[in-house]
């Protein structure tokens, strides 16, 4: 496991889930300036299959994981976890926490990294308040929310109670805690990307070309298009 000599099966793992519908730089960047902050030996992104909390992504389960593959393929600190895409029931992030949990071991700090969007509904979410025993949570600022702390009053509690600034802490417990970091602000978002692929627009610069040349030779979206 260890890649550099150091004690790299110590680091935190991080965790990015999502229906990547498609990948862009914005999950990238939030995956990479997640690893720096926090000094994560690797982070996984878990694209879903069939996401409890939202409509049915537009794009199939294997173009999904096809484009992050071609998105991740060049960082050596960035791995593919499909076993979301290989249930057929809904992906609870509780049970792919607790099998990860399980594959990892107790000790090893698991971090599930999140945008503030994401989080601040974190209480809707499946037995949520189990993923505190199973993982840190680390809270990107995504443009365009407003983040203090969240709305809901029982998920703001565990907010105040299980933040903390210093990126060491989550080295030294394997679950529990919260911590919010910084990312360029990027307003990237898989949406806008599908609508500009609905209106023929360029999503060039918003996404790796190689996930742009995988999107034209493999027509994932239903919408016959030509870039201009
Ligand atoms: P959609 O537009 O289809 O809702 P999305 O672009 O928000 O998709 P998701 O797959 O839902 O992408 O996002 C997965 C995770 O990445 C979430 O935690 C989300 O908050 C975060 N995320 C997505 N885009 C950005 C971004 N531009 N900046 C920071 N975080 C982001």
């Amino acid at each position: 496991m260890s890649t550099s000599g150091t004690d790299d099966s110590a680091r935190p793992i991080g965790l990015l889930g999502g229906t990547f519908d498609p990948v862009h730089y914005g999950h990238l960047r939030l995956a990479e300036e997640a690893r720096e902050a926090l000094a994560l030996a690797r982070v996984l992104f878990i694209p879903a299959g069939a996401p409890a909390h939202r409509p049915a992504p537009a794009a199939s389960a294997a173009h999904r994981r096809a484009m992050l593959a071609a998105a991740l393929a060049d960082n050596p600190h960035f791995a593919l976890e499909t076993f979301e895409l290989e249930r057929d029931a809904p992906s609870y992030t509780v049970e792919t926490l607790s099998a990860l949990r399980a594959r990892e071991g107790a000790a090893r700090p698991l971090v599930w990294i999140i945008g503030s969007d994401a989080f601040a509904a974190l209480h809707t979410w499946h037995r949520w308040r189990e993923l505190f025993a199973l993982a840190h949570f680390a809270i990107a600022q995504r443009p365009g929310q407003t983040f203090d702390a969240p709305q809901d009053a029982a998920l703001a509690a565990e907010y105040r109670a299980r933040r903390v600034n210093e990126p060491q802490r989550l080295r030294h417990a394997a679950a529990g805690y919260l911590i919010d970091f910084a990312m360029t602000p990027l307003a990237i978002s898989a949406t806008a990307i599908r609508a500009n692929l609905a209106r023929g627009a360029s999503n060039r610069y918003l996404l790796p070309a190689a996930v742009a040349n995988y999107i034209d030779h493999h027509q994932p979206y239903p919408v016959e298009l030509t870039r201009p």
